[in-house]
């Protein structure tokens, strides 16, 4: 049986660490829609975009035609720190579940940022510092962001300046002094150091921040400070691009053992890492090569894939960013505070949203407690301590797998392991205390937040 053969690990030699990331885009016939000015209504140009991202990203980011993108010398030798990344057969799982399906996810929590983060966070560090910027500024959420950069800016000598969403700056102080110990200033957002933090603590004295918040913030910070540009570590195509080194390693080891996934399963916050993880296999569907089924999870309290609308929307609450085309709950939705940590963006990736209006893709959302009954299930049988956000795709994983023992289906699931959850233990303490709730938005809630969504001129917003 050639399932015998397959290690409980599969790794990867330095030499087969990818030497170019897979840019989908290149093979979509609907491409992302791009980004619009705010003002005018017009796509953003290469210069619109220069005072707040590095030209090289800028390039990156607009570019939606060529397939491979080299990955510099320097960026591939501190990949080689913590990657290749294993891809792990969840054979304990298996047997657990009492399942015929066979399970594989790709582990991406083995650095110090406890997450996949890093591999764009060292992509976006370089390519600011060969510009000859001296820093960068970003929002973080649950933190996983803020520290990979500060990773990244630490080992190449930027100045490393992180707004952090005010409810996890008090909730995870440890987070914080990670990302000090690697030089990085962390501010509370929202804060009194910008205008928009001062605008928005006008509005709503008070509040405990959100990641569009903390995002308006950065952007603020960046165009006003010389030699600094803004980064960000989801959403953008760039991200999705950087991330991309997560599913060429998949698919190359499985391809070693002739594995080829039925179900490729990942969490999705702003999508970076479930499309990266599944870029080359989408590649092969948008080529007609082969037929994967994809499924982004999402937690129900911030539904942007399963009840969210296809629209024109700020990337940011202070609305200094530019319009993104994606699937939106509108930039004034501020989700209730819960444990989806990194999961609690408004909107989605354009690339994974136009791949999901197209029929490409499914999407669940699932209910944070199921998420963590999940998450101690397989830290109990595979050993490893998943992030919350992680857990939403084990979740489905395993569903995916108990349905395949009622059906008697030997599947492939192939699931995105993005990280570890050592700084998450309240959400794991409220669970095991029966004190974690599930939250869901009412629709009265949604639709007041989508009566908010920009007008853009010849777009309709209602999709
Ligand atoms: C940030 C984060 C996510 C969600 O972000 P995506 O851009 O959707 O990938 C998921 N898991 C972990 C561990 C994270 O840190």
């Amino acid at each position: 049986m050639a399932a015998e053969k397959i290690p409980y690990k599969i790794y990867l030699s330095e030499e087969e660490l990818p030497r170019t990331w897979y840019n989908v885009r290149a093979d979509m016939k609907q491409k992302p829609a791009p980004l619009l000015n705010p003002a005018t209504g017009a796509p953003m140009s290469f210069d619109d975009l220069r005072p707040v991202f590095c030209d090289e990203l800028i390039r990156q980011e607009l570019d939606d035609d060529t397939r491979e993108i080299p990955i510099p010398d320097e960026i591939r030798n501190f990949y080689k720190m913590y990657r290749p990344a294993p891809l792990v057969r969840a054979y304990c799982l298996e047997e657990k579940l009492g399942t015929p399906a066979k399970i594989y996810y790709k582990f991406e929590g083995n650095n110090t940022s406890g997450s996949h983060k890093l591999n764009s966070a060292i992509a976006q560090a370089y390519y600011a510092r060969q510009q000859g910027l001296t820093g960068v500024t970003t929002e973080t959420g649950a933190g996983q962001w803020g520290t990979a950069l500060s990773m990244a800016c630490a080992y190449l000598g930027l100045d490393c300046k992180v707004y952090m969403v005010k409810c996890s700056y008090e909730q995870k102080p440890f987070r914080r002094e990670v990302m000090r110990t690697y030089g990085a200033s962390v501010t509370p957002s929202p804060s009194m150091e910008t205008e928009v933090g001062r605008k928005i603590l006008a509005e709503h004295p008070g509040t405990t921040g959100s990641l569009g918040c903390a995002i308006s913030e950065a952007v603020e910070k960046a165009a006003s400070t010389p030699g600094y540009r803004y980064v960000l570590g989801s959403v953008l195509n760039q991200v999705l691009l950087h991330q991309s080194i997560i599913g060429v390693e998949a698919k190359t080891a499985l391809d070693k053992y002739g594995v080829v996934p039925d179900i490729i399963i990942g969490c999705a916050g702003g999508g970076s890492n479930l499309g990266g993880l599944i870029s080359p296999f989408m590649g092969e569907k948008l080529r007609g090569e082969r037929d994967y089924r994809f499924i982004a999870v999402e937690p129900a309290s911030c539904p942007s894939f399963t009840r969210g609308r296809f629209a024109y929307d700020f990337c940011d609450t202070g609305m200094v960013c530019p319009l993104a085309k994606m699937y939106t709950l509108g930039s004034n939705f501020i989700p209730s505070a819960n444990h989806a940590g990194g999961l609690r963006y408004h909107g989605m990736s354009p690339v994974l949203s136009q791949l999901y209006h197209d029929g490409y893709m499914e999407a669940v959302s699932v209910e944070q407690t199921r998420v963590f009954e999940a998450a101690e299930q397989f830290a109990r049988v595979e050993g490893i301590l998943p992030a919350p956000e992680s857990s939403h795709a084990i979740r489905v994983a395993i569903d995916e797998a108990l349905r395949c023992k009622e059906t008697g289906e030997e599947k492939t699931i192939l699931f995105g392991l993005t990280g570890t959850g050592y700084f998450d233990m309240y959400a794991y303490e409220k669970f095991h205390d029966g004190k974690m709730t599930d939250y869901i938005p009412t629709d009265a809630e949604l639709e007041e937040s989508f009566a908010r969504l920009p007008h853009v001129p010849g777009q309709d917003k209602t999709v």
